[in-house]
């Protein structure tokens, strides 16, 4: 059977059913009422789904921003870290939370992108960066499972992208602890981690902060000369 003929007459959608051989089989009408009412229900439906997803996204991400940026919800962790390690250093030193030796950084910080990737092994041990307290530990729609640690002198730690996170919130944990394992959770292409340092004024920048790591550019330019 086809649908071989539909069309619009006064107020109806004309159908009609025939066999191969060309008889009419079966007709009949559909009001156009009808069709304009489930239509509508349709249509409201779908960008009620789409207005929904860019709310829903949107405060995911919105969790993360909210933390970077509230300092209510920061907290000043310099007398805990003093109580835990007896005196505060004058000088904060950020160590690098990859320490697999073949690991490259594959995107630095620039326009859109607040951090750095570190390309390293699925379930590479990621380290505490400094000495400091956790302060968040769970999932964000872009970062997949992230750890914000605070520090003194109200600078923060972000990891993201992580496989396991090995640390929950309250946490102390010293500089060189493992928090996390590497991975790709969220939306990432193959295994990295994801490092943001934040100062009390803004991002910084972790490769002028102590970080030490081998941009996948400069091998880029290494092969450009030979
Ligand atoms: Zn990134």
């Amino acid at each position: 059977m086809l649908i071989k003929l539909f069309k619009m007459r006064n107020r109806y959608l004309d159908f009609h059913l025939s066999s191969s051989r060309g008889r009419i089989a079966k007709s009949f009408k559909i009001s156009f009422f009808p069709l304009i009412f489930i239509g509508s229900i349709i249509l409201l439906t779908l960008s009620a789904l789409i207005v929904f997803s860019i709310f829903y996204f949107k405060s995911i991400d919105d969790v993360t921003k909210e933390i970077e940026y509230n300092k209510e919800i920061r907290e000043n962790v310099d007398n805990y870290i003093k109580d835990k390690l007896g005196e505060l250093k004058t000088n904060i030193n950020f160590a690098n939370p990859i320490k697999h030796k073949e690991a490259i950084m594959s995107q630095g910080i620039k326009d859109g992108h607040s951090g750095i990737d570190i390309v390293t092994e699925l379930r590479d041990n990621v380290f505490a960066s400094a000495t400091g307290k956790v302060l968040y530990s769970g999932s964000d729609s872009i970062y997949g499972n992230i750890i914000i640690l605070s520090h003194q002198n109200n600078f923060y730690t972000f990891y993201g992208h992580l496989d396991t996170i090995l640390v929950k919130p309250h946490d102390f944990v010293k500089s060189g602890d493992i928090i996390g394992l590497a991975g790709e959770s969220g939306i990432a292409k193959g295994p990295h981690l994801h490092f943001e340092i934040w100062g009390e004024d803004g991002m910084k920048d972790p490769l002028e902060m102590g970080v030490q790591i081998e941009d996948v550019n400069n091998y880029k330019d290494e092969d450009a000369q030979k």
